[in-house]
């Protein structure tokens, strides 16, 4: 039949030949995106669970090419990482992300906290904590409403260095938030040691929460994990009204997710913001 023809079905070292070619010209892309001025940020709302405040606001990583293509940060920021990109991107980020927290703040929108996600390489560079004292001071924010996410596996591929810089950026007062919690592999021994005050459960617990009843046990036991560690529970990709009920009833402190609001650019996030402390 035609649909089994040459055209339709690619053999492996065609796809594997096309792979390759899209990866090297997203990679040339990318070395230049900087200076570009390709990549922006968008802002997705935090909401405590129990008062319905927003309390912080995650910075999301976008890159438009000169195409005009958005491409999606799962594509391009393992292949900035590959390539030892990741370290200048990973400081506009942060560079980015804090001047907008100041601009909210000087448009009268009352402090909060700012989220912002750090790559296992940037975690492994020592000189983090200054660079992100050196922000800080720059645009005069307080650490406190500064927060760092980063996965298990980010940790866990340079532990010493990582606990260590880690370490740091908390006696700053910054907060640290593990992201994608139960998808990784660390202990419960590995997380005693490790200085973060958040667990992020990962969306993909949430998206089965209400039709599976192991992902439903397993964000509850995150939950009473994290009351238990003394810190605070964040679940992310909350998008339905039960998911928000059965997290408020587990206790989980705080909810993200389409629900609330999708991720947005900064003029919109601000107006996103001063109309809903008016409510
Ligand atoms: P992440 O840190 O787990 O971010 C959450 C992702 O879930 C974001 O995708 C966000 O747009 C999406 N999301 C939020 N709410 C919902 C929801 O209700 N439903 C669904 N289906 N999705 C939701 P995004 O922006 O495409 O980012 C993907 C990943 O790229 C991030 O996952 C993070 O790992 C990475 N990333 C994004 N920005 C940065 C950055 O500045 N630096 C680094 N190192 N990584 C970044
Ligand atoms: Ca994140
Ligand atoms: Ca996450
Ligand atoms: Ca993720």
């Amino acid at each position: 039949a035609k649909e089994f023809g040459r055209n339709s079905v690619k053999s492996y070292d065609e796809t594997y030949g096309q792979d390759l070619i899209r990866r090297t010209q997203t990679l040339q892309n990318l070395r230049a995106a900087l200076s570009r001025k390709e990549f922006s940020l968008n802002y997705q709302p935090q909401i405590d669970a129990f008062t319905g405040q927003i309390v912080g606001t995650e910075a999301l990583l976008r890159w438009q090419n000169r195409n005009g293509e958005w491409i999606p940060p799962d594509q391009f920021i393992p292949l900035a990482e590959q390539a030892g990109l990741i370290g200048p991107i990973g400081q506009w980020v942060l560079e980015q992300a804090i001047r907008t927290q100041r601009k909210w703040l000087d448009a009268g929108i009352s402090p909060m906290r700012m989220a912002v996600n750090i790559s296992a390489v940037q975690l492994a560079d020592p000189e983090l904590p200054a660079h992100i004292k050196d922000y800080l001071n720059n645009s005069g924010l307080d650490p406190r409403y500064l927060e760092i996410e980063v996965t298990e596996t980010a940790i866990m591929s340079e532990p010493a260095i990582a606990l260590e810089t880690l370490g740091q950026l908390k006696e700053m007062g910054v907060d640290i938030s593990i992201d994608d919690f139960g998808t990784g592999t660390t202990s419960m021994s590995q997380l005693k040691s490790i200085p973060a005050q958040k667990l992020k459960i990962d969306r993909s617990f949430i998206a089965s929460a209400l039709t599976d009843a192991r992902d439903a046990a397993i964000t509850k036991s995150i939950i009473q994990l994290g009351n238990a560690f003394n810190m605070k529970v964040i679940a992310e990709g909350v998008e339905l009204k039960e998911q928000e009920i059965f997290l408020q009833k587990e206790g989980c402190h705080i909810l993200q997710g389409y629900y609330y609001a999708k991720p947005m650019p900064e003029d919109q996030m601000l107006v996103f913001l001063q109309e809903y402390s008016s409510e």
